[in-house]
């Protein structure tokens, strides 16, 4: 008997469309459990959206803007909390307008979309999947699967443990999808050179760029390299070993390099940091610095060349997937296979950090529930 809607994947945009398609689908999920990356997200404490407008998110995309703003704005993040809200997650959003569950963090969440109605098979992995006139036939370990629709949720590659490793990507390209090379994003980013291991724990306010790329933030310095948020932000346009720049600040002129006090005093940057970037400097008074001196130190300051690469191990997202030319931005319906919807991660869809990549997984799940239900239940109301 052939099933109406079958999710292939039970990670956090599975598990939304399930809960959304109320009882109509039947999820495969290979591990033991679902969400095991919805459990991890915020730290446990799990940054489910972000709030603003959906103009003002869709930023947060980089070049895929255009792409996701039809989700943006039918299930936007005023939405999503509605919505879980109405399955008993009540949510608070904090002063950089990220959004967190009042009590129970990222276990909430999972549970709470658990508890919608809808099959789970565990220990499932699906192994193939094609179509055959209007049928689907989705291979798993324990056998044939037959469906109507069939909804790819099986997520990116980062954190490879949740169940989400990139092997999914081969059978989306065996059934006629271009797969965009995968690459880590929202990674620490690993220096070639290790001259900053000892300022490990330090931040700084700081700017990292790459031609016109730009990224400003708060930078913590790690063993191996770089991290915080403008560090992740920025791992995604690192290609291979790869040049960039980093800068403390936008007007080097601005320093005022005179007076009796000691250099690294002067430099409105850490005094660990002043003696690894101007060693033979530090210590000397301001007033016997040359000329030459003085330039040097406002051109490290204002744009030090770095080499480094993003790094898979602790990347918390990953560029590359299903080419999103291929998609319905207003359904996540497949140009090329009707019936066949990919959302969330197994997109070529990365953001910032803060609660953005959950905002897409659960709004590009809205987008194809809804799609499905108008097709085959439209006497029915869609949302809760
Ligand atoms: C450490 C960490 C912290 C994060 N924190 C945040 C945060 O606070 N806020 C935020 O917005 N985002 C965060 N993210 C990103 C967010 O978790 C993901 O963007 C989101 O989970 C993607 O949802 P998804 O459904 O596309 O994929 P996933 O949640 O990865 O789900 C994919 C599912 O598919 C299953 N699967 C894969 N292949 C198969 C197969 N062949 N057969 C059956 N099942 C299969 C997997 O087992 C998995 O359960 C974080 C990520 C990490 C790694």
């Amino acid at each position: 008997m052939s099933n109406d809607v079958v999710i292939i994947g039970g990670g956090s945009s599975g598990l939304m469309a399930r809960a959304l398609l109320r009882g109509k689908s039947i999820t495969i999920e290979r591990g033991g459990e679902v969400g095991r990356k919805l459990l991890l997200t915020g730290g446990g404490r799990c940054n489910l959206t972000h709030m603003g407008s959906p103009g003002e998110l869709e930023k947060a995309f980089f070049e895929k803007k255009n792409f996701v703003r039809s989700a943006l704005y039918s299930f936007p993040p005023d939405k999503i909390r509605d919505f879980f809200r109405k399955i008993g997650v009540d949510t608070y959003s904090d002063e950089s307008g990220r959004v967190y569950p009042k009590t129970g963090g990222a276990v909430k969440v999972r549970d709470a979309l658990l508890n919608e109605k809808g099959r789970i098979y565990l220990d499932s992995r699906c192994t193939s999947l094609e179509k055959r006139g209007d049928v689907f036939l989705i291979g798993t370990e324990k056998g044939t699967i037959e469906s109507k629709y069939v909804i790819v949720a099986s997520g990116g590659c980062s954190f490879p443990a949740t169940g989400s490793d990139g092997s999914f990507f081969k059978i989306l390209s065996s059934i006629g999808h271009d797969i965009i090379p995968r690459r880590p994003a929202l990674s620490p980013i690993h220096l070639s050179d290790n001259r900053f291991g000892k300022l490990s724990g330090i931040s700084i306010s700081a700017v990292l760029s790459k031609g016109k790329i730009r990224e400003e933030g708060e930078l913590l310095f790690t063993r191996n390299g770089l991290s915080g948020p403008v560090a992740e932000n920025f791992s995604r346009n690192l290609e291979g070993k790869d040049s960039f720049t980093l800068s403390f600040t936008d007007d080097p002129d601005s320093l005022t390099l005179d007076g009796n006090a000691l250099v690294k005093n002067t430099l409105s940057i850490p005094g660990r940091l002043a003696e690894v970037l101007f060693p033979s400097l530090c210590g000397k008074k301001t007033s016997e610095l040359g000329k030459k001196e003085k330039n040097a130190i406002r051109t490290t300051l204002s744009g030090m060349h770095l080499e480094g690469s993003s790094t898979w191990n602790g990347a918390m997202s990953s560029r590359g997937g299903v080419d999103v030319k291929e998609i319905d931005p207003k359904s996540m319906e497949s140009k090329i296979v009707k019936g066949l919807y990919i959302l969330g991660d197994a997109l070529d869809v990365d953001a910032k950090c803060g609660g953005y990549s959950l905002t897409f997984a659960f709004s590009s799940a809205y987008l194809a529930a809804k799609d499905i239900f108008s097709k085959e239940w439209p006497e029915d109301s869609f949302l809760l």
